[in-house]
């Protein structure tokens, strides 16, 4: 199955891709992640990326394309995958057609006040990157990764000032994407309207959403 989840910053994306991974058996695929990891290792592709991480800005496309394509030829992407922050243009949902089919989109409804609450409550492992949240998925020990033992941070752009500019470009790029998609691949839409839900009952829903549509399939 070829899905690819929408959702705002702190929808709670990132977390329910990589449960979904794992229940799925499909990788969850973060172009965001891949590229913060070429810059680390300073592959040729990392150094022309760089400046557009550091300032916000889309990398431009026919990049992102190419990491993309060479990321789903994989051997483990064979059965499936989750993408998520691609695609971010209408230029790369274009290409993204001509390399293969999706079956479903994970579309997060999460209202602005739970957003604004959530990513100011977000703290990452600076280690492994597994994300926590003080509000309802606590690290067992303050400041410390369950998974690692590595130091959790709060990002930058997790402060409150940039959360809502964070909030209106993800609107302006992304509703003229799912416009795309409307009426040619089946939606999931999720609407989170409790803050305290906990991730495994948002991702059973999710999942039982995309059963729906597989057995419309069948
Ligand atoms: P993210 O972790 O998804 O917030 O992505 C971090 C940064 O990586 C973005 O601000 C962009 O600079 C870049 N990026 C990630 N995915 C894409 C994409 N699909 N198109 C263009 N730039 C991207």
């Amino acid at each position: 199955m070829n899905l690819i989840i929408f959702g705002p910053p702190g929808s709670g994306k990132g977390t329910y891709a990589t449960r979904l991974q794992n229940q799925l058996g499909i990788p969850a695929i973060a172009t965001g992640d891949i590229f913060r990891e070429t810059i680390k290792q300073g592959t040729p592709t990392g150094k022309k990326v760089e400046k557009y991480l550091k300032s916000g800005q889309l990398v431009p496309d026919e990049i992102v394309i190419e990491v993309l394509k060479e990321r789903i030829n994989r051997e483990d992407c064979k059965k499936g995958f989750i993408l998520d922050g691609f695609p971010r243009t209408i230029e790369q949902a274009k290409a993204l057609d001509k390399i293969t089919k999706i079956n479903a989109i994970i579309n997060l409804q999460v209202p602005d006040h739970i957003i604004t609450a959530r990513l100011s409550s977000r703290r990452i492992c600076k280690n492994c990157g597994a994300i926590y949240n003080l509000l309802n998925l606590k690290p067992k020990k303050d400041g410390i990764c369950d998974k690692c033992g590595g130091e959790l941070y709060q990002r930058e752009d997790d402060k409150e000032d940039v959360i809502k500019d964070r909030i209106e470009i993800y609107k302006k790029q992304t509703q003229p994407i799912l416009e795309y998609y409307k009426n040619k691949v089946p939606f999931v839409n999720f609407k989170c309207e409790n803050i305290d839900m906990p991730p495994e009952k948002a991702v059973e829903q999710i999942l039982e959403g995309l059963r729906k549509i597989g057995n419309r399939k069948n």
